[in-house]
């Protein structure tokens, strides 16, 4: 068993959409830290509750692996990397602990705008570009449809201007970057916002008293602001 440890480490993405309002967050929980001259880790000041600065692609494996005990990351990543790992049949060993309202979007199906679309049916031996294939191949199978999975790292909206692809999963906010591509939005497989991540187990020592208190503090915060 890891060694019992009395401070919480909370992962949190560096730079980018949910950096800044996810320490906002943080801080009107009481919180204040001392960054490393790295940037890599936030001492907590006020709370033994430290942060670790990281992409938040690593967030759910940094959870799995007890190197962190709480994440603050898009439901969509939580929920793409728990898909990979039960495909690869590994155990559930994060999950989400609180919807935060922040960093809304959602996964979409997107066709060319010159496409009739009636339904999913007609994705059937097409190929989909995405960087989300756990959650789409859990969608195509639901749907009971057959079709070809594409995974791109980036940039997925081009795909099907390159001939790549017939079509495209990938999030959407505005839809701006969807219309730039003469792309158009035609289902939802997923409503998205940063979430507070954590382990399926409770913690067994002062860690837990310590998760008490900032969810206690968090779900304060969060009423306050909605
Ligand atoms: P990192 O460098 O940490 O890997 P990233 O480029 O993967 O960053 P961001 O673009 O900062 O990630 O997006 C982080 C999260 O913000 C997404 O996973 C998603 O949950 C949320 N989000 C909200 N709106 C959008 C949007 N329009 N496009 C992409 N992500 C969005
Ligand atoms: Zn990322």
């Amino acid at each position: 068993a890891a060694p019992a440890r009395d401070r919480l480490r909370i992962a949190i993405q560096k730079s980018g959409r949910l950096a800044e309002p996810a320490r906002a967050l943080l801080s009107s929980c009481g919180m204040s830290w001392r960054e490393s001259r790295d940037r890599l880790f936030c001492y907590g000041e006020t709370l033994p509750v430290d942060l670790l600065l990281v992409r938040d692609d690593d967030i759910p494996g940094l959870i799995a692996d007890g190197v962190c005990d709480l994440g603050i990351v898009g439901r969509n990543v939580l929920l793409e990397q728990d898909g990979d790992r039960r495909g690869n049949g590994r155990v559930p060993s994060f999950r989400e602990w609180r919807a935060l309202g922040f960093g809304g979007c959602r996964l979409a199906l997107a066709v060319p705008e010159s496409c009739d679309w009636r339904s999913p049916s007609q994705l059937a031996g097409r190929r989909i570009a995405t960087s989300y294939p756990a959650l789409l191949s859990q969608w195509l199978e639901r749907e009971g449809i057959a079709a070809e999975v594409v995974v791109l790292l980036g940039s997925v909206e081009i795909a099907p201007r390159l001939g790549q692809a017939d079509a495209v999963c990938d999030l959407v906010s505005s839809g701006a970057t969807l219309t730039a591509n003469q792309l158009k939005p035609v289902e939802t497989l997923l409503e998205s916002e940063a979430v507070l991540a954590g382990p399926v187990a409770p913690f067994d020592d002062v860690r837990g008293e310590l998760a008490d208190l900032l969810l206690r503090r968090l779900d304060g915060a969060l009423r306050i602001r909605h």
